[in-house]
C-alpha cells in the first residue's frame, strides 16, 4: 500500500503524534511512505525508517503527489492541512484536494479521521 502523508506547519505535530501511535502500522512491509519535504523528514525521524521525501509543499510538493495520484501510484492520503492559516501554495492544496476526491482515494486531513 502507497501512503501520501502531508502536514501544514502547525499540524505537523500532530501528524508525528499519529504516525507514532499507529508505527506498527506504518513500519509494516508492505506500507510505502510518500510525504511532503519537512513532513517526510519528521516522520523518518519518528519511524527511524526511510521515507520517500518529494518537495516541501509550497515548492512543488503537493503537485506531485498530486501527479502520483493521477497515475495510481497512492492508494491512500494523511492530509493534515491548517484549517486556520492562509498559505502561499493554495491552489496546489485545492489541486490535490480535488485529485484525491476525482479518484475516490480515502483521504483523512484530522487525528480522529486518521485514527
Ligand atoms: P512540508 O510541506 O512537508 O515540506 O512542510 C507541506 C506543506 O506545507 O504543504
Amino acid at each position: 500500500m502507497k501512503i501520501a502523508l502531508i502536514a501544514h506547519d502547525n499540524k505537523k505535530a500532530d501528524m508525528v503524534a499519529f504516525v507514532m501511535k499507529r508505527m506498527e502500522f506504518f513500519k509494516r512491509e508492505d506500507v510505502f511512505l510518500y510525504a511532503t519535504g519537512t513532513t517526510g523528514r519528521l516522520i523518518e525521524e519518528a519511524l527511524d525508517q526511510p521515507v520517500v521525501k518529494l518537495l516541501s509543499g509550497p515548492l512543488g510538493g503537493d503537485q506531485q503527489i498530486g501527479a502520483m495520484i493521477a497515475t495510481g501510484d497512492i492508494d491512500m492520503i494523511f492530509f493534515f492541512f491548517d484549517p486556520m492559516e492562509a498559505q502561499p501554495h493554495d491552489s496546489d492544496i485545492k489541486a490535490l484536494l480535488r485529485l484525491a476526491v476525482a479518484w475516490n482515494l480515502p483521504m483523512a486531513c484530522d487525528r480522529t479521521t486518521a485514527d
